[in-house]
């Protein structure tokens, strides 16, 4: 399909939205008032530090709602004002924080459910409303929204827009494009539908794999195994890796998207040398710059003393997960939750360890006076951090008085 060809067309149609419908002041009072929060505000104002009794908070300069969150969250209330009657529906989560998500349905506004692995659009009506959320969807779930003549508001950030510009050129150019992303993540799932011949590599161990292959070739066979699903149909490594081009998820970690960019791009001098190398190897800069400030407020986090970590956001959440990739490297006792609700009378934590599943630790908060670096992915508001760091006072404070 002519990807590029469709969106033009569908942004030229009268039922497809990507900018808000004049409601903003409104909107925006009534996300202050549910999701800003008067503590995060005076945190920020005392140089990101919070005391109160033995607990010392000490706050990521860069965390939480990053603008094309905010943007997104926005539009679907905007999008329920302006149309109060019509059903409402979301492609997918809006964004991967668990308490927007709700608060989306408690407005009516319906998630497509997934069944069998595959999204159930037979509940979509022609007429509906039908909101894409903030790291887009396919261009064939577009395409599917479009015949069924509904009205598509296209809440997909600006920056992953900017990626699928990028495969487009890949595509154009007859380059394969390589993504470094989680193949089964909506951005990526996203993204490798508006691209050509691609391949998804998770991480620079992945990448490594790849380049090997390109300068000393392999086994076929073993290499379609190893990236079963995480590539264009009829992918061939022999054939497909001789013009590069690279994307990624906007949320993965920086460094390892510019590591990964760098080795490929090292592989193909090193195998075509510099005169060729503009003729097998392309690449522009699409890391997302809210990601970047996040993590690299997270790597000066670390950096200073604390005794424990708390990583707020979406289990599901990408960027948060890196967050607390940064953490675990350094050592720091770190616990990933998705709101205050995990933490636990008796100084309890109900949190996610990285690739596992949630497991409850006791006596996570050390005895005597602490201090607590706090940081949030892109998709949490600052409410539930504030929720979460009272009860962190609350717990301590508790002990204390036992
Ligand atoms: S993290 Fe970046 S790409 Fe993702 S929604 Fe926020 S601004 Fe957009």
């Amino acid at each position: 399909m002519d990807t590029k060809a469709f969106k033009r067309s569908l942004q030229q149609s009268n039922n497809y939205h990507r900018k808000g419908f004049g409601h903003e002041t409104e909107v925006m009072g009534t996300m202050n008032t549910e999701y800003q929060s008067s503590l995060i505000q005076k945190i920020r104002e005392n140089n990101y530090q919070w005391q109160e009794g033995d607990v010392t908070i000490k706050l990521a300069e860069a965390f939480g709602f990053c603008w094309g969150v905010e943007r997104a969250v926005a539009m679907a209330y905007e999008t329920r004002q302006h149309f109060p009657t019509e059903k409402i529906w979301i492609t997918n989560e809006i964004i991967h924080n668990p308490s927007v998500n709700q608060r989306l349905l408690e407005m009516n506004v319906g998630f497509i459910e997934v069944i069998n692995g595959s999204k159930d659009f037979s509940v979509v009506e022609t007429g509906d409303v039908v909101i894409l959320p903030a790291f887009g969807a396919s261009v064939t779930e577009m395409q599917l929204l479009n015949d069924k003549g509904c009205t598509i508001v296209d809440t997909t950030c600006p920056w992953v827009s900017k990626v699928w510009n990028s495969v487009e050129k890949h595509k154009k150019k007859d380059y394969t494009s390589i993504i470094h992303g989680k193949y089964k993540h909506e951005e990526t799932v996203a993204t490798s539908s508006f691209a050509g011949t691609y391949l998804v590599v998770l991480n620079l161990k992945e990448a490594q794999y790849v380049c090997d292959y390109i300068l000393n070739g392999g086994n076929k066979d073993e290499f379609l195994e190893k990236f079963k699903n995480a590539h264009s149909e009829g992918f061939d490594p022999d054939k497909d890796l001789i013009r590069l081009g690279i994307a990624n998820q906007t949320t993965m970690l920086k460094s390892e998207t510019e590591q990964i960019g760098k080795l490929f791009e090292t592989t193909m001098l090193k195998k075509y040398g510099p005169t060729e190398l503009n003729e097998h190897f392309m690449s522009f800069n699409t890391i997302c710059d809210a990601t970047q400030e996040r993590q690299d407020a997270m790597l000066n986090l670390v950096e200073e003393e604390v005794n424990v970590m708390v990583v707020i956001g979406g289990f599901n959440s990408s960027n948060t997960t890196h967050l607390q990739e940064i953490s675990i490297e350094k050592g720091i006792d770190s616990y990933h939750i998705d709101s205050e609700k995990r933490i636990l009378p008796g100084n309890k934590i109900e949190h996610k360890p990285l690739e596992k599943d949630i497991e409850t630790k006791e006596n996570w908060l050390p005895d005597g006076k602490i201090i607590v670096g706090v940081t949030s992915g892109a998709s949490t508001p600052d409410k539930v951090v504030e929720a979460v760091i009272e009860r962190i006072f609350e717990e301590k404070n508790a002990s204390v008085l036992v």
